[in-house]
């Protein structure tokens, strides 16, 4: 699979730097979109367009006959990041970039569908292709969900894979259990009562209320969680007032709380409400708490992991699946993953000339091109290889 993979590399490659070139934010994906759709077309691959707005859902099936439906996944978005890769088909959209990851996910996806065309004599049932709109944070999936894409045929399993920069390109890693952290946003919105910096007695200073609750934020990660579970509550804008000599009247305090364990993050989520609110109110201030809406944990199942780890093997070679320790990114993959059995694979990009990672989004991002046909293989190779099983 890996030499037929290779044998389309151009034609990956290709589309990757196609959408590299041209980032496209949730929900505005209409050029990658409709690229997905014109390559689906060229293949003849029937595919729906425009479920959640701008994704693709696609199928193709296998000769042997009816079977399990098998779920491939690919995200199509990019982030509002001014790109200094210094790649030549960098970014031409100021402030926009393919930082995560995506626009390889997507390109190697259509690789994946090439590859299983050839093999449809080999499969039985159908592997269906969904192109999913806003990863990042921006409830994509969940909407994809509700427009159907697991339906209609039904999905048995799913399987997504993530570029990841730490990992040596040609290196892969499928591990059961919890790989990424729930995760949710909140805005800490906080009004007291402005007025002329000369005269603070007559104010509520927003400012100091906000400060003090980012300190005593502090302590819930600190003194509240078990020294050996995991979590993270992390405050990553501060705006309030305009002026040096203008007390401000509202503070806005933006960040994310982030667990494996669902019951951690209720306790968090709860306990950052009451130490918003009471820290303000014991200051003569108000905290208005606004949650964004939580990602679940991503968590992959045990015998689909160990199933995609064995098919990487066959694929890749023994020596190129490894393990990697899980982390406190979220990716809405785990959606589907709460309602499918399935799992997510992590594909080495790292070149062995950067001394460095190039660190997922960051300006500087960069992924080795020669892991795009190890993606595309490893995505068509488990999904004949679910498909031929029983
Ligand atoms: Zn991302
Ligand atoms: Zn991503």
């Amino acid at each position: 699979m890996l030499a037929a993979a290779r044998a389309i590399e151009p034609q990956i490659v290709e589309d990757r730097r196609r959408i590299h070139s041209h980032p496209e934010l949730a929900y505005e994906e209409e050029q990658t979109s409709s690229l997905v759709c014109i390559r689906l077309e060229e293949l003849g691959i029937p595919f729906r367009s425009g479920l959640a707005k701008t994704g693709v859902v696609a199928t193709i099936q296998g000769d042997v006959g009816s079977g399990r439906c098998l779920l491939l996944r690919a995200d199509m978005d990019a982030l509002p990041i001014n790109e200094r890769s210094g790649v030549r088909f960098a970014s031409q959209i100021p402030g926009r970039m393919h930082a995560c990851g995506h626009d390889a996910h997507t390109a190697m996806l259509l690789g994946a569908a090439r590859l299983l065309l050839d093999h449809r004599s080999d499969f039985a049932g159908t592997v269906k292709l969904m192109f999913q709109p806003a990863e990042e944070g921006a409830g994509g999936a969940p909407r994809m969900i509700e427009a159907g894409a697991l339906t209609d045929p039904p999905v048995d399993a799913a399987f997504a894979l993530h570029v990841r920069p730490d990992l040596a390109a040609g290196k892969v890693s499928c591990s059961a259990g919890p790989q990424l952290a729930g995760a949710d946003v909140f805005t800490i919105t906080i009004r007291g009562r402005g007025g002329h910096a000369a005269e603070p007695h007559t104010t509520i200073d927003a400012v100091v209320v906000g400060a003090q609750v980012v300190l005593a934020l502090q302590t819930l990660v600190a003194r509240e969680v078990e020294p050996t579970a995991s979590a993270v509550l992390t405050l990553g804008s501060f705006n309030a007032g305009e002026r040096f000599n203008v007390i401000a009247d509202t503070a806005v305090i933006k960040g994310t709380i982030r667990t494996f364990d669902n019951g951690l993050f209720l306790h968090l989520e709860q306990r950052m409400r009451e130490v918003a609110t009471g820290v303000a109110s014991a200051l003569q201030a108000t905290a208005h708490v606004d949650l964004l809406g939580r990602c679940p944990p991503l968590v992959n199942d045990a015998s689909m992991s160990e199933h995609i780890a064995a098919s990487a093997r066959s694929v890749l070679g023994a020596d190129s699946v490894v393990a990697v320790k899980a982390e406190m990114w979220a990716e809405d993959f785990a959606f589907v993953l709460e309602k499918i059995p399935g799992a997510m694979l992590w594909l080495g990009v790292k070149s062995a000339d950067w001394p460095r990672p190039k660190a997922i989004h960051t300006a500087e991002f960069d992924l080795d091109e020669s892991a795009l046909a190890i993606g595309s293989s490893a995505m068509a190779g488990v999904a004949l290889d679910y498909l031929m099983r029983e």
